[in-house]
């Protein structure tokens, strides 16, 4: 399956596609996981993408099309694969659609997670990842057996420097000024399934897959 997550900042397109790509055995793509692996390594991409990041905007398009467009020519998404966070702009949406017709192939899906904007800032601030493994909690709805330590690997936590209050903020403005606009995008084409996001995180699993018709 060719699917897009999409959703403001702390819909929870993250949580749900770690276990969507486990159950439906296709490649996690996370634009913003590639650019926070390029800045821990120091890479041009990395130098390039961090003060955008910092600031809550977005990485400038010819810069976030040219990795993606490198990622799905990668053997591995022959098998179809999971595209979270991207496309983010209509210039991105416009962008995959190309690289897609070149290389014959066309999405399945693309999930819309929707939640209200009291509960993103409180899911946002609230959120903690790994150091080593990357895996997310919440501080509330998702915690730690042990206070800062990953459940599964044993490393440490730490909030992301986007995820402060001072920046949630501006990054929840800047998708219902950029991204939003992607809703009737998808919609006209026919392939928007919208998701209530505000409820569990196994409710929200299972209506997705309800949505892909893969229950
Ligand atoms: P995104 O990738 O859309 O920015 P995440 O998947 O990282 O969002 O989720 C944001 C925060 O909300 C994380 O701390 C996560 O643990 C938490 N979260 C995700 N889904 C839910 C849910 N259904 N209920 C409660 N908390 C959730
Ligand atoms: P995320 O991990 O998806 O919340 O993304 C974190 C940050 O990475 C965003 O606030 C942007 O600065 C940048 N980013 C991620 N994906 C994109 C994208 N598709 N286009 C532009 N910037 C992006």
């Amino acid at each position: 399956m060719r699917i897009i997550l999409m959703g403001p900042p702390g819909a929870g397109k993250g949580t749900q596609a770690e276990k969507l790509t486990q159950k439906l055995d296709i490649p996690h793509i996370s634009t913003g996981d590639m650019f926070r692996k390029a800045i821990k390594e120091e890479t041009e991409l990395g130098k390039r993408a961090k003060s955008f990041m910092e600031q809550g905007k977005l990485v400038p398009d010819e810069v976030t099309i040219g990795i993606v467009k490198e990622r799905l020519a990668e053997p591995d998404c022959q098998k179809g694969f999971l595209l979270d966070g991207f496309p983010r702009t209509v210039a991105q949406a416009d962008a995959l659609e190309e690289i897609l017709k070149e290389m014959n192939m066309a999405l399945d899906a693309v999930i819309n997670i929707t939640v209200f904007r009291e509960l993103l800032i409180e899911r946002l601030t609230g959120r903690r990842v790994c150091k080593s493994c990357g895996a997310t909690y919440h501080v509330i709805f998702n915690p730690t057996k042990k206070d800062g330590t990953c459940d599964k690997c044993g490393g440490e936590l730490y909030q992301r420097n986007d995820d402060k209050l001072e920046t949630v903020g501006n990054r929840l403005d800047v998708y219902e000024a950029q991204t939003a606009p992607l809703i009737e995008y998808y919609e006209k084409k026919g392939l928007l399934k919208d998701i209530d996001g505000s409820q569990s995180m196994d409710v929200v699993l299972s209506n997705v897959l309800a949505a892909l018709g893969r229950e």
